[in-house]
């Protein structure tokens, strides 16, 4: 590996203007001080938070504001917004008597009014909530499930702040239930990777560490945006750059983040900038497949592979070879939008690295081939052997701090604790250790929850975070859905806009942050680190309880018959459970201070070229080329953020990038042929709606266009979703027409 060259690098520098003043980039220290003034009213409250607990942001990871790769501070705007989700006090119930003067309110203003102070129910006709003691609050969702088939019944955790003893709790809860629908928000991001990686490579996780982003030669950035989502990354790569770390992006937009950052912990960056992509390779969106079949290609006929490797550790390479020999360079250009020269030049660039890491986001998964898409990245890794060893990996990078843990504890429609597949051998072993039958079908996930909701064939929801109504595609299909379900309990730390929805029953419960578990919890990072998080003194809302709690205290209502097997004293308790549960998460049993974490699986997965597949090698895959055509006159839109945490929009105008909400990102070459300018009002019409935004000309490969998600989910078609996991694809198809 490269080392960290001390000395300032002048020619890394993004600018010679001190600070960036005058170029577009966020304002880190405004961030600041909005944050102490924000949380003016518990400072030394947000301090402790901030200092002694691990990040509920993203799913980088911090123990405080440190963390485990580089020294120095580890602090970004994502988190200092987030804080006053933490330490902002109770709203008065009142402001729930009347429902209609909150339907006008943003998601933003919802968060804004403050947390949530007590359970409330809300019957049909009924003008708002009314107060009700946990006791009713819960007796009220009992009664309906015990009186429901557990087949009509969906329980749905989101990922921020989540920890793994909340999902392990509550898929036991579900499980004890009678059912298998358990979902959490790792299905909408990235279930393609983790069904894919285990196939291909025989881990479900991310395979390295940070670390080997530092000093490696080469990093491979696909359909990711770290600058906007897991912003301290940038810091990590400003070290690799310093290292002599090349960074390649494969995306349909010149995301100006990755082109160029400034790290405001330290001085140079913080002065000067720092250039961060050596090479952008725009492609159309959906256009992966070709295009690294076309630098595998090229790999291939100028012997830049490591035939040993292949030969030695990996299978189905020849039907691959034997695939592509067969695809012409016409075909791969006009379906991945790119050229044949770019596909060399990345050909190149893996092909003379000794050592790479290969990131990718929902830019990948999340389309209705987005398995193909994760195995197209596993078979260029695979071709030099960059796995199993420093400075190589493959990262599919989380934005959620709890997202890691979900599938991992089972909570998940399709499998049980420890990734293990639903079915009869899986079932038969939970009940042996849980000492309740365990059902062995799949369950639904979280969009086919919201599909049975439509049909009328589900009675209960229970919504742990979360907002389906802002995740997923087609609102108003969902708020239809939402109106037809007899009973639904969201519960959570502040408002949301499906709890507005009508129904014949909604139920609130008021959820404790992971800053207020007693006993502290422990969320696991992308890079398999599971850390614990403590219990941080300070303010409480006196009502609020832990979810993992609740969660039980309603399946022993249900089934009063396993009162004695759904109990944990504490979280401590639950801990020791995952470990016998998990058996790769053992170690969990003995976090208890802030600052214990392990690694599971170490520093390397498939160390050693070991692979933990049924035959002990790595996987090649054949992959289909999507049909990419598109009918004449259309454009490809894809979906991003702003500046935002995942759904919840902070600010209408996201600095990285300059574009406002209603903004659409259009080429010059494309505005240019339809006679569009900057900020022209056009409408963007799918199959299913349409959409007013404004042009915001932008380096991005023509015929594709960007918008803001969740803005324009009304656009994107429910029922497009990948094969294997039912990640929805947040892509549509649209025309554009200019409006006066
Ligand atoms: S990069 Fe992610 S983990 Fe780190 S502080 Fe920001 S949100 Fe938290």
């Amino acid at each position: 590996m490269r080392t960290v060259r001390k000395a300032w690098s002048p020619l890394l520098w993004a600018s010679w203007k001190p600070f960036g003043l005058g170029e577009a980039h966020p304002n880190a220290y405004g961030e600041i001080g909005r944050a102490v003034w924000e949380n003016r009213d518990q400072l030394s409250y947000a301090w402790r938070i901030l200092n002694h607990g691990v990040c509920d942001g993203c799913a980088l990871g911090t123990k405080g504001i440190r963390d485990w790769t580089i020294e120095g501070v580890h602090l970004c705007a994502v988190r200092l917004r987030l804080l006053r989700l933490n330490t902002q006090p109770a709203f008065d119930p009142g402001i729930l008597a009347d429902v209609d003067s909150l339907q006008s309110k943003t998601s933003a203003q919802l968060r804004e009014l403050g947390r949530l102070p007590c359970p409330f129910i809300r019957r049909k006709g009924e003008k708002g909530f009314k107060r009700a003691t946990w006791d009713e609050a819960l007796e009220t969702i009992a009664g309906r499930i015990r009186s429901a088939e557990p087949a009509r019944t969906g329980y749905y955790l989101t990922s921020r702040g989540i920890g793994n003893e909340t999902y392990y709790a509550a898929q036991k809860a579900v499980r004890a239930m009678g059912t298998n629908s358990v979902d959490n928000a790792a299905r909408v991001c990235h279930s393609p990777s983790t069904v894919a990686l285990k196939q291909t490579v025989g881990a479900a996780a991310t395979t390295c560490s940070y670390k080997d982003w530092i000093g490696t030669d080469l990093i491979v950035f696909i359909g990711s945006n770290v600058a906007n989502n897991q912003p301290v990354a940038m810091k990590y790569l400003y070290y690799a750059k310093k290292a002599g770390t090349r960074v390649a992006v494969v995306n349909t937009y010149r995301e100006p983040g990755m082109d160029r950052y400034w790290v405001p912990s330290n001085l140079e960056s913080a002065l000067f900038g720092t250039r961060i992509t050596d090479r952008f390779f725009l492609v159309h969106t959906g256009g992966d497949i070709p295009f690294f079949d076309g630098v595998l290609k090229h790999m291939i006929e100028r012997g830049l592979i490591d035939r040993a490797f292949i030969e030695q550790h990996t299978v189905g390479f020849a039907a691959l070879e034997a695939e592509l020999a067969r695809r012409s360079w016409t075909e791969l250009e006009r379906l991945s939008g790119s050229t044949r020269a770019e596909m060399e030049a990345l050909g190149e660039m893996i092909g003379g690295a000794k050592n790479a890491v290969f990131v990718w986001s929902m830019g990948v998964t999340q389309h209705a081939f987005g398995e193909d898409n994760v195995r197209a990245i596993v078979n260029l890794a695979l071709t030099r052997g960059f796995v199993g060893r420093e400075g190589c990996g493959l990262m599919p990078i989380r934005g959620h701090s709890g997202v890691q843990g979900g599938a991992e504890m089972g909570a998940y429609a399709s499998v049980f604790p420890g990734s293990v597949p639903v079915g009869p051998e899986g079932a038969r072993d939970l009940s042996r250790l849980w000492g309740f039958e365990v059902p062995s079908e799949p369950g639904l996930t979280a969009p086919a929850m919201i599909d049975a909701a439509h049909q009328g064939k589900l009675e209960v929801l229970f919504s742990v975070g979360g907002n389906f109504l802002e995740v997923l595609p087609e609102p108003a299909y969902v708020q239809e859905a939402l109106e037809r379900t007899p009973l639904r309990a969201h519960m959570d730390i502040v408002l949301s806009s499906q709890m507005l929805v009508d129904g014949e029953t909604v139920v609130l419960l008021p959820a404790c942050t992971r800053y207020e578990v007693h006993g502290g919890i422990t969320e696991t990072t992308t890079e398999r680190r599971v850390v614990f998080s403590p219990e941080i003194p300070g303010p409480r809302i006196e009502e609020a309880r832990p979810e993992w709690e609740v969660l039980l205290d309603l399946a022993r209502r249900v089934r009063p018959a396993l009162a004695g097997q759904l109990h944990f004293e504490n979280t401590a308790a639950i801990r020791a459970e995952i470990a016998r549960a998990v058996p790769f998460y053992d170690g969990i049993q003995h976090l208890a201070r802030e600052g214990d974490q392990f690694q599971y699986g170490g520093p390397h997965l498939c160390a050693d070229w070991k692979f933990p597949t049924a035959d002990g090698k790595a996987h090649f895959s054949a992959v289909s080329l999507p049909n990419a055509d598109l009918p004449a006159g259309a454009f490809l839109m894809s979906t991003r953020r702003g500046k935002q945490f995942n759904s919840m929009v902070q600010e209408l105008t996201d600095a990285l990038t300059g574009a406002e909400r209603e903004s659409v990102l259009m080429s010059g070459e494309d505005a240019d042929r339809l006679e569009l300018k900057a900020g022209d009002k056009v409408l963007l019409r799918s199959e299913l709606g349409a959409m007013e935004c404004r042009v915001q000309i932008a380096p991005i490969r023509p015929g594709n266009l960007q918008t803001h998600w969740p803005e324009s989910g009304a656009l994107i078609d429910r029922q497009r979703r990948s094969p294997q996991s039912g990640i929805p694809d947040y892509n549509a198809v649209v025309r554009v027409e200019k409006l006066l």
